[in-house]
Order: structure tokens, then C-alpha cells, then sequence
């Protein structure tokens, strides 16, 4: 599917040219290949606040690549940015407070409020960010740190770390426009070095579709030393709908981070599903997901080929809308059963066969109608909405294994699912963002396949949009 403005070039220079009011959206920057050593490479970042968190930060930024712009008073702000910066060849520069030099430009600012206690400490977010949020580059990145509101003592200090997260959603949808992108990140005490991984993916290229998102890390999951690289290498992964769209995106991205993957679609798409686990070099598993037989099909194929699994995407779905008047019940059924239904049963059974390893990765597909509902999808909405209840409850129950469960809730992707919406609905609907455009299968991809690697432990029992920043729902 094209998007006039975002794939002809002419077009947007013709646009621009005359000066017409029509929102020409950024291209978003988006990472090539496999995972890198040095994803933020010479990419300057401004860190800032007095939080708690900065040896970590400073640890993840120089590994890294980037060149970290420390804002203090005075050079003791730099400590913990010394060593690291030595060690990978980063040394720190350090910025007075609300100094912001004509001309300099910068790539991300991180922020740490870790220790902000009450609302009067939410201004330090305002002096460190204001003067610079004009200087960030196209495709640039705001990152808030926090603690959970939910675990603070006092009523005052849970005000001051929530207040984080909105003033986070509305940064985002102030700088979308180029292509830029905003999230929060709580981290529990004690799940300090889980942030890591999580500012890597933030800060990069991977994450060019998430914004206005909050992510909770915590130390809920077991879990032991990640790489950065190949993360994936030796584990075996099963993409449901895995034949486009979504799910084939999402299967490329795994086998090119080392994971064997299990392709399954419908008999019918035995062609496409073969092509793309023939060129990931992956297996194919023709199941009707909604078949009586089907869960125990794939367990006994996963036990039988692999002696289990490590990582589990509940991708396939489908759309059946009409309002709720007019929606015949097989309509009804085919959404539900398809998108919750056969989700719950085949987990149910791989659990019950014990056949997901300890540090599996259970991912499931929500959406954003399933989180704010959608005129002409009841059945859809409560299917995807039904997704974020089951990861929630399933989480804790598997956490001790070191297995995590999680939901990605996309908002407009282009694919074959959207291309079915009346052209006016879908130009409105794929604009309906902080970053004015839809999203491509690969961003939800790069979110999964972030979900599924060792370092993303932090993060389970959650519902990870991957919507631009949708209008809706937020
Ligand atoms: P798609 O239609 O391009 O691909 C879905 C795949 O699932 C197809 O290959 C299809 O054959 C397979 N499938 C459907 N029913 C199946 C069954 N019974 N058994 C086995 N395979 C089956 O869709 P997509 O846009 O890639 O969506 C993937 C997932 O993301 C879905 O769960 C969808 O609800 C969700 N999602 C998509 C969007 C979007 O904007 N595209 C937004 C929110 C959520």
C-alpha cells in the first residue's frame, strides 16, 4: 500500500514547494540489518536530572556509541560517566544548567527523575528539557526515567512520578512531527540494571514507531546477563501468521537475530508461508489455529522437531467489523475464536505439555482498539482487549521460570488488515498520530523481537503500543 506523501518524492516537494497546509509526515529512521554493537554511534545525548540512576545510563550510552552531554553545575555530574567514557572511548562534556549553545544540535535527551519527590520537583523536567527540545535532530528521542508511582509511600510523591509520564505523552505529541519520539520508563528498586537494554532499544532506530508509550521494568522474572548482539542465537520461535504482513516481519527480524523459526499459517498459505520460512532459513506448520486438533498438532510438532520452544508470538488475526447491530454471529465467533480463543488454548497446552523452556517469551498480538475500542468492532475489540487481561494474569504465574508474557498492541499498520478499510476511514485513521503516518510491519516486528531477547526480562505482564503515538486511546 502507498502513502502519496510518504513514498513520492515529488509529491512532498511539490507540497512543500507551494506551501500547502497538508501535513507532510517525516520519514521515520529506521535500523537496517541485525542488532549492532554500537546502535547510537556518535549520536549525542543529553542526560539530565538528579536521579539515581546515572551509573547505569552512563554504562548503556558509552557501550553503545553515543557521546553523553551531562547538564550540572558543576564537573561532579561527570563521575559517573568518567570511567565508562574511558573505557569505550566516550568522555563526557558537561552543560550548565539551561545553557544550550547556539547552533548545537543534539539526538535524544535523557532525563532521570528518580529522585523527584514532589510536584515542585516536576519543574526540574521543564529546565533541562525546554531549552534544548527545539535542538533535537529529525527522528530524535526523549526518554523520562522514573519509579512507579504505585510504589511510592506517600500520595504526593505517586502524584510527582505519574505527572512524569503525562508530561512525557504530550512531549511526544509536540515533537512527532519530526518523526521524533517520547516514552517513560519506571524502574522498580532493585531492577536497576534491566534499564539497560531498554534505553539501547528506546534510544535506536528499532523503536521509530513507539512513542507516548510508559514501560514498567521490574524484577518480577527471573533472569541472567544478556547479549547485545545475536541475542537471539539458539532459541526456537513460533510466528503464528506468519505467511505476511505482521507475523513475516516479525519471523525475518527473529531468524536475523539467530532465532529458528517456526512459520505457521493456514493450509492455504502454504505458498507465501513457505517462501518466507524458506528464505529465513525457518520451518513451516500448516494449522488452521481454530482446528479442535491444532494445539495438540503444534506441541507435538514443537516437541517431536525441538524438544520444546523459547519463544511464542500469538500473531495470527483477523478483522470481522460491522456494528454490533448488524453483525451476525458467525462474524462474532470467527474474531474471537481466531484472536483470543485459540491464543488461550494453545498456550494452555504448551504449558500443560511443559513444553516452554525456562526465559521463554509468550508475545501476543492486542491492538489499540482492543485498549480504546472501535465503532464496528465489538467482537475484535473485546478479542484484543481479552489479550491484555491474559497477560497480565499469565505473567506472574510465570515468572519465577523466567518466562515472560507480554502484549504488543499496534495502532495503523500498513498491511493487508488495513488495506481492507474504506479509503477514507484509512487515510484519516493511518494520520491519527503523533508522527502523522502509519506504521510498517517491521516496527511491531522490532518491538516483538526486542520482547523476545534475554535483556527485555524487566518488562513482563504488559501491553507495549506500537502506534505513533495514536490520537486515540492514549
Ligand atoms: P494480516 O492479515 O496481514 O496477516 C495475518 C495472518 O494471520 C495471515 O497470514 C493469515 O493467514 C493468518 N491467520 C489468520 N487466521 C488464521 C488461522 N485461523 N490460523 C492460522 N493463521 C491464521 O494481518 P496483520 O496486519 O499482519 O496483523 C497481525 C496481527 O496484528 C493480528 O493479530 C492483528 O489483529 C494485529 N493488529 C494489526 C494491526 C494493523 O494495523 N495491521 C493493528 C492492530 C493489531
Amino acid at each position: 500500500m502507498t502513502d502519496l506523501l510518504l513514498e513520492n518524492e515529488q509529491a512532498r516537494r511539490i507540497i512543500k514547494t507551494l506551501g500547502l497546509p497538508i501535513p507532510v509526515p517525516e520519514r521515520l529512521a529506521r535500523a537496517k540489518g541485525p542488532y549492532e554493537e554500537r546502535p547510537l554511534e556518535d549520536k549525542r545525548v543529553l542526560v539530565g536530572g538528579r536521579g539515581e540512576l546515572h551509573d547505569v545510563i552512563a554504562q548503556t550510552l558509552t557501550k553503545a556509541g553515543a557521546n553523553p552531554w551531562v547538564v550540572g553545575e558543576t564537573d561532579s555530574v561527570l563521575q559517573p560517566y568518567l570511567a565508562p567514557g574511558e573505557a569505550w572511548a566516550r568522555p563526557p562534556t558537561r552543560m550548565a544548567p539551561g545553557d544550550a549553545p547556539e547552533g548545537e544540535r543534539i539526538d535524544a535527551i535523557v532525563f532521570d527523575g528518580t529522585r523527584l519527590q514532589s510536584p515542585d520537583d516536576l519543574r526540574e523536567l521543564y529546565d533541562i528539557i525546554h531549552p534544548w527540545v527545539r535542538r533535537l535532530n529529525r527522528s530524535g528521542r526523549v526518554i523520562v526515567i522514573g519509579r512507579p508511582a504505585a510504589d511510592a509511600k506517600k500520595a504526593g510523591r505517586a502524584a510527582t512520578r505519574a505527572g512524569m509520564e503525562g508530561f512525557t505523552r504530550s512531549v511526544a505529541k509536540e515533537i512527532g512531527g519530526s518523526g521524533s519520539t517520547a516514552n517513560s520508563v519506571f524502574v522498580e528498586e532493585g531492577a536497576e540494571a534491566r534499564l539497560g537494554s531498554v534505553l539501547r532499544f528506546l534510544l535506536s532506530r528499532r523503536s521509530a514507531f513507539v512513542s507516548c508509550q510508559p514501560f514498567h521494568i521490574t524484577k518480577l522474572a527471573k533472569g541472567e546477563d544478556a547479549p547485545d548482539m545475536q541475542p537471539l542465537e539458539g532459541k526456537v520461535a513460533l510466528v503464528t501468521g506468519a505467511a505476511r504482513g505482521i507475523g513475516e516481519a516479525t519471523a525475518e527480524l527473529m531468524a536475523a537475530e539467530g532465532a529458528h523459526v517456526v512459520c505457521l499459517d493456514r493450509p492455504a498459505d502454504d505458498g507465501p508461508c513457505s517462501e518466507v520460512a524458506r528464505r529465513i532459513g525457518g520451518s513451516v506448520l500448516l494449522v488452521d489455529i481454530t482446528d479442535e486438533d491444532a494445539p495438540a498438532r503444534i506441541a507435538g510438532e514443537l516437541r517431536e522437531k525441538f524438544g520444546g520452544v523459547d519463544i511464542v508470538v500469538h500473531n495470527a488475526g483477523v478483522t470481522r467489523d460491522k456494528t454490533l447491530a448488524r453483525m451476525k454471529p458467525d462474524a462474532w465467533e470467527m474474531a474471537v475464536d481466531i484472536n483470543l480463543g485459540a491464543v488461550v488454548r494453545i498456550t494452555d497446552r504448551l504449558l500443560s505439555e511443559d513444553l516452554l523452556r525456562p526465559g521463554g517469551r509468550v508475545i501476543c498480538l492486542s491492538s489499540v482498539s482492543g485498549i480504546a475500542g472501535n465503532r464496528g468492532q465489538t467482537n475484535y475489540s473485546a478479542s484484543k482487549a481479552g489479550i491484555v487481561g491474559f497477560v497480565e494474569a499469565l505473567a506472574p504465574q510465570l515468572a519465577k521460570r523466567g518466562i515472560t508474557v507480554n502484549a504488543i498492541a499496534p495502532g495503523f499498520i500498513e498491511t493487508r488488515l488495513t488495506s481492507a478499510m474504506p479509503v477514507a476511514i484509512r487515510e484519516a485513521a493511518r494520520r491519527l498520530s503523533a508522527v502523522a503516518q502509519g506504521g510498517k510491519p517491521e516496527d511491531v516486528g522490532q518491538t516483538i523481537t526486542f520482547l523476545a531477547t534475554p535483556g527485555a526480562v524487566g518488562l513482563t505482564g504488559q501491553t507495549v503500543r506500537v502506534c505513533g503515538g495514536a490520537l486515540v486511546g492514549a
